[in-house]
């Protein structure tokens, strides 16, 4: 790697294990009319291994210092563009690209994780699978199930598109520099059938204001909602007012939108 100076503050830990770098490319099944987006290639670990499947790639990077290791990877179908990719306008810069389905795969920069998926759900592409190294920590509570102590409303917006699941923990000796945080690879793969909410907007609010404070019961929390309509639907699910936001399952929350919402 030479002279070059990592930015801690861009999070940039290079992916050095090519153990790691095969199982990734090994949990999706990407096609050549297929189109993959890169968040943050760096110095091209993942590039290189995204580039065995001939599809069409997108990177976005924001450091133009790694142009120098990216350069040879462009072609055809592999663009590079240097942007911060929390402020690119996504459906527009697709809209000129023929591709089958979409992927996104990437060793995401983790001081931004949580904006980097609010915008991939924000901006409605369809999205068939995502596979994201993630902080585990983060990881744990992306993939959380009702019951446990990571679920939280961002478990709920993922479980609402995808089925999310943790593929495999990675040890920060993995990557150069070592962070000081072990990450791990999840999987989020499009759900082909999900129940509707009438109102999305209401649907991410309501279950905000549920989670607002998790150590408080939902009767706390959801205060300025018809606290009767939704013990109503609570009984349903064999929960009441009395418990946390945390054993709520998305079908739930779902039942409980929909018949707050007109
Ligand atoms: N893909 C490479 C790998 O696996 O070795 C690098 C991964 S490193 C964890 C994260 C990368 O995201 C860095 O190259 C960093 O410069 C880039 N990055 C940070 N913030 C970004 C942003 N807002 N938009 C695009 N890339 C960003």
């Amino acid at each position: 790697m030479g002279e070059f100076k990592h930015k801690h503050s861009l999070g940039q830990n290079f992916l050095k294990d090519k153990k790691v770098l095969i199982k990734i490319i090994d949990s999706v099944d990407v096609k050549e009319d297929d189109l993959i987006i890169e968040v943050g290639p760096g110095q091209g670990a993942l590039t290189k291994y995204l580039k065995l499947f001939h599809a069409n790639l997108l990177c976005y990077e924001i450091d133009t210092r790694v142009e120098k290791y990216l350069n040879s990877f462009i072609d055809d179908k592999t663009k590079i563009i240097y942007k911060d990719f929390l402020s690119v306008d996504l459906e527009n810069e697709l809209k000129d690209i023929k591709y089958n389905d979409l992927y996104i795969i990437a060793n995401l920069p983790y001081y931004i994780t949580t904006p980097i998926l609010e915008k991939i759900i924000n901006t409605k592409l369809d999205v068939k699978a995502m596979v994201l190294m993630v902080q585990n920590e983060v990881a744990l509570r992306l993939a959380a199930k009702p019951g446990s102590k990571d679920y939280g409303a961002i478990s709920v917006y993922l479980n609402y598109y995808y089925d999310v699941e943790r593929l495999f923990v990675v040890d920060r000796t993995s990557f150069d520099p070592i962070p000081k945080v072990d990450s791990a690879v999840i999987r989020l793969k499009k759900k082909e059938k999900r129940s509707l909410v009438k109102n999305e907007k209401f649907f991410f609010e309501f279950v905000r204001t549920a989670f607002t404070m998790k150590r408080k019961n939902l009767r706390n929390n959801l205060k300025k909602y018809n606290l009767e309509k939704i013990e109503e639907i609570l009984h349903k699910y064999n929960l009441s007012l009395q418990d946390r936001a945390e054993n709520v399952s998305l079908e739930c929350f779902i039942d409980i939108v929909n018949n707050l919402s007109k």
